[in-house]
């Protein structure tokens, strides 16, 4: 098994000090309201701290969620009728306990696993007994977790977000309920031994990364179109417009992503040599 030494972060930090040494400037805390065009040319973009003009603009925020809310309403827009992927419901928690039968990956299958399926995609409504996928980063790297403790990421399929669920009122119960099961599948006395814990619903994930509908990997892969022809790096519709992220060519996931943006920064790169 490969792994990042310190956690996916890493990655992060990694590609900001590589942008930091090239002499690029990251500005965070600075929400974008809009993407500024003229004409049919994108030449920057409004934020709250005002406007910032660019000679070639790049969203990395899910482009569904781009033609939604951050560039001007059009009839040739068809793109958010688009199905969105699976959204989750995630648990960070900080254990003061280990439990021996946990590994890095960790997978508990429900009685009847084609249930999820049924109710997360035909019924559009959380499953009443998920598949509960845990991450035990301590497992394979000691330097995450102190002695006697455990660092878990715990995830389960949940539907994107529509006008069934309210995550808000579903938040504690569905936490309560995975923690249960988790302890009758075998981490004996977890509630108890729980220092920290953080519960991330899809609408949290829509609000704090403008992922479309809480959609974790885009737009869905769930049939041939959207499989094959996603929204292309280039927009086009507008210039000087580029796309990454999971909706956009070629796919969502982290190195699909990075992908992505990979393909962007070359074919940048190709033009302006010109
Ligand atoms: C719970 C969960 C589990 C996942 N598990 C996996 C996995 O196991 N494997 C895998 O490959 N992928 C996984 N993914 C998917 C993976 O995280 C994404 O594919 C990846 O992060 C997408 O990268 P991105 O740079 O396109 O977008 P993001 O990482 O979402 O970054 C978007 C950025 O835009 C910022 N932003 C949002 N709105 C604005 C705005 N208006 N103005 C300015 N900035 C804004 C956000 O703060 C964020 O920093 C998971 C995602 C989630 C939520």
């Amino acid at each position: 098994m490969y792994g990042v030494r310190g956690g996916t972060y890493t990655i992060v930090e990694a590609f900001e000090k590589l942008a930091r040494e090239l002499g690029v400037q990251i500005i965070t805390n600075t929400d974008v309201n809009h993407i500024v065009i003229e004409g049919k040319k994108a030449i920057g973009v409004d934020t709250i701290k005002g406007f910032i003009a660019g000679d070639e603009i790049i969203a990395n925020i899910d482009a569904l969620t781009v033609y939604e809310k951050m560039l001007p309403k059009s009839k040739r827009n068809k793109w958010t009728k688009r199905e969105p992927s699976v959204s989750g419901y995630a648990m960070l928690l900080g254990v003061n306990k280990q439990y021996d039968q946990l590994v890095h990956h960790n997978v508990f299958f429900p009685e009847n696993y084609q249930d999820e399926f049924i109710s997360i995609f035909d019924r559009g409504e959380m499953p009443d007994d998920p598949t509960i996928y845990i991450c035990y980063s301590g497992y394979s790297d000691p330097t995450m977790t102190k002695k006697q403790t455990s660092n878990l990421f715990v995830l389960v399929n949940a539907p994107y977000i529509n006008e069934k669920t309210d995550w808000e009122q579903l938040r504690e119960p569905l936490m309560e309920k995975i923690l249960q099961k988790l302890e009758e599948k075998g981490l004996v006395d977890l509630r108890e031994n729980i220092a920290y814990i953080q519960t991330m619903t899809p609408a949290d994930i829509k609000r704090n990364t403008g992922a479309y509908q809480g959609a974790i990997y885009g737009m869905s892969s769930n049939n041939i179109q959207q499989a094959f022809s996603r929204i292309p790096n280039k927009a086009n519709d507008y210039d000087h417009l580029w796309f990454v992220g999971g909706t956009a060519h070629p796919g969502g996931g982290t190195p699909i992503v990075t992908l992505s943006g990979k393909l962007v920064a070359e074919e940048i790169i190709r033009r302006y040599k010109k």
